[in-house]
């Protein structure tokens, strides 16, 4: 979870450079055109368009970057490719026609397309990088099949230029990009499984809620200000049902109890196995009124009914004060004493850690 949020924070951190990068470069444009001006029309109005078009997405963005940010991607990628392809594709065809020459006609942008294209393989989002390879193919692909078709053309300073620039960015598009992309996702596939593992050795097999590693480590998130309360929760005479019904069937009822305990208490707690048929509940500022009939609630909800493998059986409960969480192994031993208290009185009940009881 905490690894997602990172993972979207550094996104949209790159999303602004990006935008931020697309701004200075038309700026840039703008400044070298206005002092040596272009006899094309498209040479003033293009730069000053997508500044435009970059400041907006930016100030859009800004406003609400995390409900903006899909927004915000997709338009950049438009705008990237509606700059450069259809101008590039728009000379290419001309040039077939043979109205003009492609290598006197095709706009210079070839450097600042390349830059973009590199930027965005680096930094969106994988699902839309494909855009950017396909945006590539659209131009490159006709620009050297047109050459090819012309070696009048291609045996030129600018012929060869083209194919200089464009020669090393298909090499980088079609081959390093598949071959990083494939190294990333193997990366990713490796991080997934070490979390998953990470989250299973947190897990008890049996039962499914924390084990004691795990509830260290949920332990571990809470802050200084937050008072916790602990219940330990052990079944009577658990040793008998598996003389009765067998290991197999003492496993079950296990599950089962876990599996109610689940559904007892919906503040914010944490519930783990302790060991064999002992269970630990760990409730986080619970409200003061009902925190000192919670013990007896799972005391009675696991207790009551008839558990479906082996009818009805009986658990005791120990419960703590409450107190800060860094009073966490002091509050272990008043739930243990209330157990034992439990235990010694009779079984079947629920206690509440008190001087006395010491
Ligand atoms: P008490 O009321 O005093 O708690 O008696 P008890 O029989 O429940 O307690 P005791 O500590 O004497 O026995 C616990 C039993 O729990 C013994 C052990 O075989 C059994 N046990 C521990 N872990 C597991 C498990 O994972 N599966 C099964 N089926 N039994 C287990
Ligand atoms: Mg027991
Ligand atoms: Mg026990």
């Amino acid at each position: 979870m905490r690894l997602k949020a990172e993972e979207s924070k550094l996104a949209i951190a790159a999303l602004y450079r990006v935008l931020g990068a697309s701004l200075v470069c038309c700026l840039f444009y703008n400044v070298f055109f206005f002092y040596f001006p272009s006899k094309y029309l498209f040479d003033t109005i293009a730069p000053r368009l997508i500044m435009l078009s970059c400041l907006a997405l930016l100030i859009y963005f800004y406003v609400n970057p995390r409900a903006h940010f899909k927004n915000t991607v997709r338009a950049f990628i438009a705008l990237v490719i509606m700059s450069f392809v259809p101008p590039s594709l728009y000379f290419i065809v001309m040039a077939w026609q043979g109205k003009w020459l492609l290598i006197e006609r095709l706009p210079p942008t070839s450097g600042i397309t390349l830059s973009l294209l590199i930027l965005g393989l680096m930094m969106l989002p994988r699902k839309q990088k494909k855009y950017v390879v396909l945006s590539w193919s659209v131009i490159a692909i006709p620009t050297f099949h047109y050459l090819i078709y012309h070696p009048a053309e291609l045996h030129t300073e600018r012929g060869y230029e083209l194919v200089s620039l464009f020669g090393p960015a298909c090499l980088i598009l079609y081959v390093i990009y598949p071959y990083q992309s494939g190294i990333r996702h193997h990366m990713d596939e490796i991080t997934f499984n070490l979390r998953r593992s990470e989250a299973e050795a947190d897990r008890d097999f049996l039962t499914d809620v924390f084990n004691r590693r795990g509830l260290q480590h949920w332990l571990e998130q809470l802050t200084k200000n937050d008072q916790i309360c602990v219940i330990l929760i052990d079944v009577d005479h658990f040793k008998s049902i598996n003389d009765r019904y067998g290991h197999t069937t003492g496993d079950k009822v296990l599950i089962e109890v876990a599996s109610r305990m689940r559904s007892i208490y919906f503040e914010k707690h944490a519930i783990a196995r302790w060991g064999g048929e002992e269970f630990i509940v760990i409730m986080v500022n619970p409200k003061k009124q009902s925190a000192s009939n919670i013990g007896s609630m799972f005391q009675v909800a696991l207790s009551n009914l008839p558990y479906k493998t082996v009818g009805k059986l009986t658990v005791s409960v120990g419960q703590s004060e409450i107190h800060s969480c860094e009073h966490f192994m002091d509050l272990l031993e008043q739930a243990d004493k209330a157990l034992y208290y439990a235990k010694n009185n009779g079984r079947n009940q629920a206690i509440i850690y008190n001087n006395t009881l010491s």
